[in-house]
C-alpha cells in the first residue's frame, strides 16, 4: 500500500473514533416540531389547533411528533386512518384524536372503544359507526357512550365528503342517531383545494359552501363543537377560513406550503455516512445504465440511501447533498439502497458526514430544493423517507435512550415540556 494511502487511512479512522458513524438516519428535532406548533397557534389567532400526524407523522414518526405538538399547544390530534389511530392510543397518547379516512366494512370497534371520533362522509359510514357505536367509551372523550363524529361535507375538493345536494339527509340521520343515543355530531369538517394559492377564487366559495353547511346543521338541530375547513396554510394565511379549529400538518414539520419559510424550523434532517471511497480512472461508468461518467480521473464516494430509503429515483444526476463542506450531485442513478458522489479530487473519507437535506442553516439542501429536484412538494419529500432508515430523536422532548417513552402522560403534556 502507498504510503498516502496508509495516512489517509489512518485519518479516516481517527475520524471515525471521533464520533459514532450510523449508516443513515433522520435526526428529528421535537423542539422545532413544539416551535413550530406554538407558531401556527399564535398565528391562527384564536382557532383551535389539530395536530395532523397521518402517514407516521408525515414520515418524522407519529407518536414523538404528537407529544411533541402536544406540549406546544396543540388541542388535537388528527390522522387518516383507524389503524393509524388506534396504533397512536396504542404507543399511550389519550389526547382527543380524530381520523376520517375508512372504508365501511372495516372494523371501527377498535378505534371507536378508544374514543377516536370518525369522520362521516355519507350514510353508509353513518350506519357503520351505529352499528359499532355499542363499544363507545364513557371517558371524557366521548359523550355517555356516544360516538363522536365529524360529519365530512366536499365543499368542491371533489373528494372525501358528502356532496352539498345529499348533506341534509346524511345530518337528518345523524341527528336521529344522536337522539338514540349512539353519535354525537363533534364536528363539522371540509377540506380547501387552493389554501396554498393565495387569493385563489375558489376559497371564498368553498367557504361559503361551509357556511351553508354549518347552517344546514344547525337548522337539523346540530351544534358541532368544532367547524373545521383550514389546514397549515390556512392557518398562516387564509383568516376568513378558519372558522373556530385548523388542522395543521406539514407546518408543524417546519416546512412551508407557501414559497415563504414563514419562520418555521424545518424538524427532519436526512443523513448518511460515506460507506466507501475509492478512486477511478476517467471515462468510469457510474451506476445502472453508466448514465454518468467521470470526466477525469476522480474520487467516488458511496452513499448508502436509495430509493428503497425514499430517495426518489428522479434524483438521478440532479439531486444534491452536503458533503465535505459543499453541494454534490448525485452520479448516475439512485438505486434501492445507495447512490454515488462524484467528489473529484477532494479529500473525502470513509465514515464522513453527508447530509441529504436538512434546514438549509449550514448550506445543505432543504426538502424544498429536493421538491425542486424532484418535481414534487415538500410534503412527499419527508413522508417518503422510509421506515428502514432510523429515526433519531433530539429536543427536549426526545425520548431518552432505554426510556419507556410509551408511558409518558399525554394528559401531562404541557406539564412535562421543559
Ligand atoms: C393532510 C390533511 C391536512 C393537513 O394539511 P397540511 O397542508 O399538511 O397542513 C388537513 N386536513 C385534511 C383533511 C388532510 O387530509
Amino acid at each position: 500500500m502507498r504510503a498516502t494511502g496508509q495516512i489517509s487511512h489512518q485519518r479516516a479512522e481517527a475520524a471515525r473514533a471521533e464520533r459514532q458513524v450510523r449508516h443513515a438516519e433522520a435526526v428529528i428535532d421535537l423542539d422545532a416540531v413544539e416551535a413550530n406548533t406554538r407558531l401556527l397557534r399564535r398565528a391562527a389567532a384564536g382557532a383551535a389547533l389539530m395536530a395532523v400526524v397521518k402517514a407516521d407523522g408525515y414520515g418524522h414518526g407519529a407518536a414523538p411528533v404528537a407529544r411533541a405538538a402536544l406540549a406546544g399547544g396543540a388541542d388535537m390530534l388528527g390522522v387518516a386512518t383507524l389503524p393509524e389511530a388506534v396504533a397512536l392510543r396504542g404507543a399511550g397518547i389519550v389526547a382527543p384524536l380524530a381520523a376520517w379516512l375508512w372504508t365501511p366494512g372495516e372494523d371501527l370497534r377498535a378505534a371507536i372503544a378508544a374514543g377516536v371520533q370518525v369522520g362521516v362522509p355519507s350514510l353508509d359510514h353513518l350506519a357503520a359507526v351505529c352499528s359499532a357505536a355499542d363499544v363507545a367509551p364513557a371517558g371524557p372523550d366521548s359523550s355517555a357512550g356516544r360516538v363522536p363524529v365529524h360529519v365530512k361535507v366536499d365543499t368542491g375538493l371533489g373528494r372525501n365528503g358528502v356532496m352539498p345536494g345529499d348533506l341534509p339527509a346524511l345530518l337528518d340521520a345523524v341527528a336521529a342517531a344522536e337522539r338514540a343515543g349512539t353519535v354525537e355530531m363533534r364536528g363539522i369538517m371540509s377540506h380547501l383545494a387552493c389554501a396554498d394559492v393565495p387569493g385563489d377564487p375558489s376559497i371564498d366559495v368553498q367557504v361559503r359552501g361551509f357556511k351553508d353547511a354549518i347552517d344546514a346543521a344547525e337548522a337539523a338541530g346540530l351544534n358541532p363543537r368544532w367547524r373545521h375547513l383550514g389546514n397549515t396554510a390556512v392557518a398562516l394565511d387564509v383568516p376568513g377560513a378558519r372558522f373556530n379549529l385548523v388542522r395543521c400538518g406539514i407546518g408543524l414539520y417546519g416546512l412551508s406550503p407557501f414559497a415563504d419559510r414563514a419562520g418555521l424550523r424545518p424538524a427532519m434532517t436526512l443523513h448518511a455516512s460515506v460507506a466507501l471511497v475509492k478512486r477511478v480512472p476517467a471515462g468510469q461508468g457510474v451506476g445502472y445504465g453508466f448514465t454518468y461518467r467521470t470526466a477525469h480521473e476522480s474520487t467516488l464516494a458511496l452513499v448508502p440511501l436509495g430509493y428503497g430509503d425514499g430517495i426518489p429515483r428522479s434524483a438521478g444526476n440532479v439531486g444534491q447533498v452536503w458533503l465535505g463542506g459543499k453541494r454534490r450531485t448525485i452520479a448516475g442513478r439512485v438505486a434501492m439502497d445507495q447512490v454515488v458522489v462524484d467528489c473529484g479530487d477532494d479529500d473525502i473519507r470513509v465514515g464522513e458526514d453527508v447530509v441529504i437535506f436538512g434546514s438549509g442553516d449550514d448550506g445543505e439542501p432543504t426538502a424544498d430544493d429536493w421538491a425542486g429536484y424532484c418535481d414534487t412538494i415538500n410534503y412527499e419529500i419527508v413522508t417518503r423517507i422510509a421506515s428502514r432508515v432510523p429515526r433519531r430523536y433530539v429536543g427536549s422532548g426526545a425520548p431518552a435512550v432505554g426510556d419507556a417513552a410509551a408511558s409518558a402522560p399525554e394528559s401531562g403534556a404541557e406539564g412535562s415540556a421543559q
